[in-house]
């Protein structure tokens, strides 16, 4: 409600303003105000511009959940292997994680993407690729912060209880699902290093595929792209024998791959990329069929 002592106050302004201003000097008010009614007319119109520009072609607002996103079709195979590309987070690799991810699809291939969902949703250039590709990628969990001990070195979930595994995978997982719009299944432990506790806790959040080392779980990893101890990209060729190996088991083959070793000095290498490229064609060539573990 306007209060009198307001209202008279207001009024006694306009007074003021007519006899000091207005009178005085009556052009140059008449131009400000010509200024202030062509400037409120630009603004409102240009409001009006840009919630249009929002619009599809039957007058609905584009918001982020309208990505329509088509899944790839592949041909059935008996020679599966799982892209496992860990490293999905907030504010790091988002160029080359993006390339990656459409480049992978634009073949065909879906892809197993190992997310660390701290921040995540702040970062709406990767959340957008995410959503927009989300019918071909599996969003797993890959830990929450990826943080290592500066003491110990121990990973975020080599060394962890119960309570604080329980809690931090449930966090996670609400994160991911309100991206990915389906359940998370798998855990990626950071460090591919996951504490007995954690294993305990797995079930109870609804993970149903451990993707860790060989020895912690069946679902580990057959082949990299990177071999950490000469910081080299691994051959093409070594990898295609590993995953034949796989094969000729009839078992499906985990390829473990970073978007990080794809750069030199920050920069995507584009040397190094042909290289991912080639082998996502030589896949092709051998007629694989790229799974995802909740497909399993
Ligand atoms: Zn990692």
């Amino acid at each position: 409600m306007i209060q009198p002592g307001s209202l008279s106050l207001f009024i006694h302004l306009l007074i003021n303003t007519y006899h000091n201003v207005i009178k005085k000097y009556p052009i140059r008010a008449f131009s400000c105000m010509v200024v202030l009614v062509v400037a409120s007319i630009i603004i409102i119109n240009g409001r009006a511009a840009v919630t249009n520009s929002l619009k599809d072609n039957n007058g609905k607002i584009l918001g982020e959940m309208t990505y329509k996103c088509k899944p790839v079709k592949e041909a059935y195979s008996d020679k599966k292997i799982i892209l496992r590309l860990d490293d999905i987070q907030a504010f790091a690799y988002s160029e080359i994680s993006q390339m990656m991810i459409e480049d992978s699809i634009s073949r065909k291939m879906k892809l197993v993407l190992g997310v660390i969902p701290y921040n995540l949703t702040q970062d709406a250039f990767i959340t957008n690729v995410l959503k927009k590709n989300n019918c071909n990628l599996e969003l797993a969990l890959h830990g929450w912060d990826h943080s290592i001990s500066p003491e110990t070195g121990v990973y975020e979930f080599e060394d962890m209880d119960e309570a604080e595994a329980a809690s931090k995978i449930k966090e996670g997982k609400s994160i991911l699902e309100q991206i990915g719009g389906q359940p998370v299944v798998t855990f990626i432990p950071p460090g591919n290093l996951i504490s007995s506790s954690t294993k305990k806790v797995l079930k109870q959040e609804g993970i149903k595929y451990l993707s860790g080392d060989t020895e912690s779980s069946i679902y580990g990893i057959d082949a990299t792209t990177y071999d950490f101890q000469s910081k080299k990209l691994n051959d093409n060729s070594d990898i295609l024998n590993k995953c034949d190996e796989r094969f000729s088991k009839n078992k499906f083959c985990v390829i473990v791959i970073h978007p990080q070793d794809y750069l030199t000095d920050d920069k995507i290498d584009e040397d190094k990329y042909s290289q991912f490229i080639n082998l996502l064609d030589e896949f092709r060539n051998e007629q694989v069929l790229s799974i995802t573990f909740n497909s399993l």
